[in-house]
């Protein structure tokens, strides 16, 4: 692995450790030229079923638009980076459980709203209230009654 601070080849690895609830493992590296240290991550290549959206057309799945989406509905809430990466992972293994090819992006949507649900009702509130587009105006209705005042 190259160094990213002086492109040099020989690196070493000084400490190794899973996380992202051991579906990623974390490596320290050290150059053995400039001396910096530097970070990866690995994780296995697993295929991703596609998305059927609802007028019938297919698109790969997506990471970058559903970290997207998920963020900006966490916007300045206390929820840590760690709690939204190992929530990620687990809806992201949810999918890949199905075992199918392709699967309704509706699905990827409700499962989303779960994972917020879990992790901050107000994000919960934020996302539901795009991406359900008020068609279910009592049920938002009821989900804002919940919330602590
Ligand atoms: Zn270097």
């Amino acid at each position: 692995m190259f160094c990213p601070f002086c492109s040099a080849q020989d690196t070493k690895v000084i400490d190794s450790r899973l996380v992202a609830d051991g579906s990623q493992v974390r490596r320290r590296r050290a150059c053995n030229e400039c001396q910096e240290r530097f970070t990866t991550f690995e994780s296995a290549e697993l295929l991703m079923p596609r998305l059927i959206k609802s007028d019938g057309r297919r698109e790969p799945f997506d990471d970058e638009k559903l970290l997207v989406g998920i963020h900006r509905a966490l916007e300045k809430r206390p929820v840590s980076l760690e709690a939204i990466e190992v929530g990620v992972n687990n809806l992201k293994s949810k999918l890949r459980a199905t075992g199918e090819r392709e699967i309704p992006s509706k699905m990827v949507g409700e499962l989303v709203m779960d994972l917020l649900k879990a992790l901050d009702k107000i994000a919960y509130i934020r996302f539901a209230s795009v991406y359900r587009s008020f068609e279910d105006v009592k049920e938002f209705g009821e989900e804002i009654a919940k919330l602590d005042p």
